[in-house]
């Protein structure tokens, strides 16, 4: 997902400016000792540009890097650094390749289906360049290994879907000292800088606060154009070469904004932000947070008071369904993913014409509401705007349409 973009007049005064961009660091690997002839015939094309040459390709060979999901971002970013000839690549991720994953997570094909992301992206790079060691972590990161796995590299690539995770990648950075390069994309919109607390902001500089549940959907909810993920991933190699090598003007301090319509990347420059409660001058983050999700917030209070004892199972619905109860269901996503997939009678009345009130005479006073949506979130946020309304007895479906495919029709698609 990516962050509301914000105009430059929008960010606070205090934080972005449009001045100059004069950033350079020393590198941040050591060469190895030498390239073999393997390598040298491997690199060429590295090797004759005079900024990289065979000092740069030795600092990349002794370089270990870690790519946090091999998802969307991780991807292309995985791939071109194996090319590129970086030492050692670490792929953290627990999840397995879905078909859904394919229109744009390149580095797994049709027949990797089911398997392990990090199996399947590890045996993609040693088809790209053999040469690279691929050190697989197939589990989740959290904050019990966090800094342990973390500790082991040199640069943090940041390929995560979900603002929990990103905190925390930004967190254990800051605490060890470690740069990451960070990347978000959101249908045709991108971002992308290097946080690193020495030398420029962290994420909490510029987003200090987490966005409220349910204003900023995922790529799940809200959709990716495939190859967005290599526009915004291909910055994030980019900027971790330059920093692996020290050559060029790294986006520490600065936001590349990129829209795929329009065709255009925005810099814009980000201050440290002395007041940052991680990275500022009197920090009061000064660990791990406990838990992030509830940093984060699935969903907002009400949605989470309304849902109680006001939320049924996909099996439930059926039982009604087939039971001849009198059920008004209500499909609260967009008309888009109406066309893709829905529970049979179901009336599509988007979330947004509950929360602003205009769709609620289309609501009977005499019949069983149930509301659902794909996965249950957007669906517990209108619930709580119908309760408020008066619909005291409405109740949400667990799960959404999601559940509805995996438990009662697998025949459907699933998205
Ligand atoms: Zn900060």
């Amino acid at each position: 997902m990516v962050e509301p973009v914000r105009n430059e007049q929008q960010w606070p005064d205090t934080t972005v400016d449009s001045g100059e961009f004069t950033v350079s660091l020393p590198p941040l690997v050591e060469p190895a000792a030498e390239l073999t002839v393997d390598e040298i015939r491997r690199y060429s094309r590295h090797l004759i540009i005079p900024d990289v040459g065979v000092e740069g390709q030795k600092r990349l060979k002794n370089a270990r890097v870690l790519c946090v999901g091999a998802g969307g971002l991780g991807s292309p970013a995985l791939m071109y650094l194996a090319a590129a000839g970086v030492g050692t690549l670490g792929i953290i991720d627990f999840d397995t390749v879905d078909e859904s994953n394919l229109q744009r997570q390149i580095i797994h094909g049709q027949s990797d289906v089911g398997r392990p992301k990090a199996e399947s992206a590890a045996a993609s790079i040693r088809e790209i360049n053999p040469l690279v060691k691929v050190e697989i972590h197939n589990t989740a990161l959290d904050r019990d290994n966090v800094r342990e796995i973390f500790a082991q590299y040199d640069l943090i690539v940041d390929g995560t879907d979900n603002f929990a995770t990103r905190y925390m990648v930004n967190d254990a950075a800051v605490l060890l000292g470690k740069p990451y390069v960070w990347g978000s994309i959101y249908r045709f919109d991108g971002q992308a800088s290097v946080f690193w607390a020495e030398h420029g902001p962290c994420y909490r500089c510029l987003y200090p606060e987490p966005p409220p549940p349910g204003m900023v959907p995922s790529c799940a909810e809200g959709g990716v154009l495939g190859v967005l993920c290599a526009s915004v991933g291909s910055i994030q190699v980019t900027e971790a070469i330059k920093l692996l090598t020290g050559i060029g003007e790294p986006l520490v301090g600065a936001l590349t904004v990129y829209d795929a319509l329009e065709m255009t990347y925005r810099k814009i420059k980000v201050r440290k932000d002395p007041a940052c409660v991680l990275c500022g001058d009197n920090p009061t983050v000064t660990d791990l947070l406990e838990d992030y999700e509830d940093f984060c917030g699935a969903v907002s209070p009400e949605a989470e008071a309304a849902v109680v004892d006001a939320t049924i199972t996909a099996r439930e619905l059926k039982e009604w369904q087939d039971a001849g109860k009198d059920v008004f269901l209500v499909d609260v996503r967009e008309p888009a993913e109406y066309e893709i997939v829905r529970i049979p009678g179901a009336t599509l009345v988007p979330k947004g014409e509950i929360m602003s009130g205009e769709a609620l005479a289309k609501f009977p006073q005499d019949r069983q509401i149930v509301l659902h949506c794909k996965t249950g979130v957007r669906s517990a946020e209108a619930l709580a705007a119908l309760k408020a309304a008066g619909f005291r007895d409405a109740v949400h479906v667990q799960g959404g349409v999601i559940a509805w495919v995996n438990q009662i029709d697998p025949s459907l698609p699933a998205y």
